[in-house]
């Protein structure tokens, strides 16, 4: 080699050398710039939130959002379709209006329960019952034919409308744990009656609808001002409506004082067969290694007592501003970047099952994949799922994370296989390196976790900017990282619990005709 030659030779391999760092670190800053000055979170939010509203599998809204998903990735010049992978029992929330009629009438704040077939526009008007105090089974039974025509209070009475933090702030310590002493027996007394009828909470809202009730009434409080929770309501025929922790408690105590209160319940839903249901799968194909994958995931489906804001609109919006801005600042990923919007989480994995079990060459190709699912909050703990190797290559990724974004995360290594909660479980399951992205808690279980509290407003935009940068900088480095990841797993230790060696979770076919007989 001639030395000037060598010297171009030289200039070229130094100038390669230090253009790939800069090029990790102007990346780096590109998708800070993008997504601080250009964020399309609120809109997005907008858009999945307010206006399509919730996501309940098998209703048109669920589908409209898919709908929305793809065109919003084709807006942004990234593929993406919907994906079948079964069929639901098709249902559609209609207007709910609960009123008390009497002794005097006042508006309820309640909530019909998914999947609860319509009273039509007459609804049901009927007086109110409550549960008796029974020594056993038989005692019930008999007691039972006084359902009939009444609609049935099925809750326990909740002593405070007050959260405990509220008590803890505000009540003198010895008032404080007398509440909750009271609270205790109450709810051991409630739990012993329950289990004298020989019903559980789950099973017994059939039997009063066999036994002739009307209707059934319950509360189902979450230990936050005003939060419910609001979920499916297990009768064929007769309404079942969730009632706000103060108005539940106002008709309860009319009861016992003899007042006879009547509700009017008007729940119009309707039911729309048996109906298709989806993953909406988005796609930036990779130029260098298009078969192996860095997978962005988030289930899309919502329980529908309000938006499903932080579970999981939330994550869903996070994965899609990921991609959006990987999409224009790194638009030739080396490794192919797919966006996973699940359906059906909700009921069990569903989704994400179904696309584990119809895409063996995805799940074998897999890089890594994240997910997030559980709210708004700053992401604060990663676990490598038992991965025996997984220190070596998130530490790397999160090496080019700015100190901002990940100075409260709390990693763990190799940390232990997750064998439910979210999306992620169904791809560890399958030996495939999947992580979850798991986010500071801004009082999710009892505000908004499945409560007619879960809203836009309930959402930190600054947090999910802070966790969409997150996402997409640990998708650039997986994608660009010259090795593929290790799946070999860790010796699990044994379960504190019950003393045995743990095992490696198991893949688990998902339900693909959901709540048809
Ligand atoms: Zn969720």
């Amino acid at each position: 080699m001639k030395k000037s030659s060598f010297l171009t030779f030289f200039c070229f391999l130094f100038t390669a050398i230090i253009g790939w760092s800069q090029t990790t670190e102007e990346i780096v800053a590109a998708i800070e710039k993008e997504a601080i000055e250009n964020s399309q979170l609120e809109q997005l939010a907008y858009e999945l939130m307010d206006y399509n509203g919730p996501r309940l599998v098998g209703t048109p809204q669920m589908k409209s959002a898919h709908d929305w998903a793809v065109n919003t990735y084709k807006k942004w010049g990234i593929s993406a379709e919907n994906q079948q992978w079964g069929t639901w029992r098709g249902w559609e929330r209609g207007i709910t209006h609960v009123d008390m009629v009497s002794p005097r009438v006042a508006s309820l704040h309640a909530t019909q329960l998914a999947w609860n077939p319509s009273t039509g526009k007459k609804g049901v008007t009927a007086e109110l019952i409550i549960l008796p105090k029974v020594s056993d089974s038989l005692a019930f039974a008999k007691w039972l034919p006084n359902v009939k025509g009444k609609i049935v209070m099925v809750s326990m009475p909740q002593p405070t409308g007050r959260p405990d933090e509220n008590w803890e702030k505000f009540a003198t310590e010895a008032s404080f744990a007398k509440m909750k002493k009271e609270r205790e027996a109450l709810e051991k007394e409630w739990r012993e009656n329950m289990e004298n009828t020989g019903y559980s909470s789950r099973t017994i809202n059939k039997a009063l609808e066999k036994a002739g009730a009307v209707g059934i009434a319950q509360s189902r409080w979450s230990k936050g001002f005003g939060a419910n929770k609001i979920f499916s309501a297990g009768t064929d025929k007769i309404p079942v409506v969730d009632i706000s922790l103060e108005d539940y408690g106002m008709l309860y105590r009319m009861v016992e004082h003899g007042a006879k209160p009547e509700i009017k319940i008007v729940a119009e839903s309707k039911e729309l067969g048996e109906v298709p249901t989806f993953n909406t799968i988005a796609t930036i194909p990779g130029t260098e290694l298009p078969d192996e994958y860095v997978i962005l995931s988030a289930h899309f489906d919502s329980w529908d007592g309000a938006t499903g804001a932080t579970d999981n609109g939330t994550g869903t919006i996070t994965m899609l501003e990921a991609a959006r801005i990987l999409k224009k600042v790194y638009p030739n990923p080396k490794r192919t970047i797919i966006i996973g919007h699940w359906g059906s989480e909700e009921q069990g994995l569903n989704g994400s099952r179904a696309f584990v079990e119809d895409n063996p060459k995805i799940v074998a190709g897999l890089q890594a994949l994240f997910n997030q699912d559980n709210g708004t909050g700053r992401v604060v703990r990663i676990s490598g799922q038992g991965f025996l190797h997984s220190y070596a290559y998130l530490g790397k990724w999160l090496e080019a994370v700015p100190k901002a974004y990940k100075n409260e995360i709390e990693t763990t290594f190799p940390g232990a296989p997750g064998g439910g909660g979210s999306d992620y479980a169904s791809f560890v399951a399958a030996g495939a390196p999947a992580f979850s992205l798991s986010s500071l808690s801004w009082d999710y279980w009892n505000y908004t976790w499945h409560t007619n509290l879960d809203t836009y407003d309930k959402i930190v935009f600054d947090d999910v900017r802070n966790n969409a940068i997150l996402t997409a900088i640990l998708t650039y480095m997986a994608c660009e990282d010259p090795e593929r990841t290790s799946r070999e797993k860790a010796v699990l230790g044994t379960n504190p619990r019950t003393g045995e060696q743990r095992e490696w979770p198991t893949p688990r076919s998902p339900n693909r005709r959901g709540g048809l007989d």
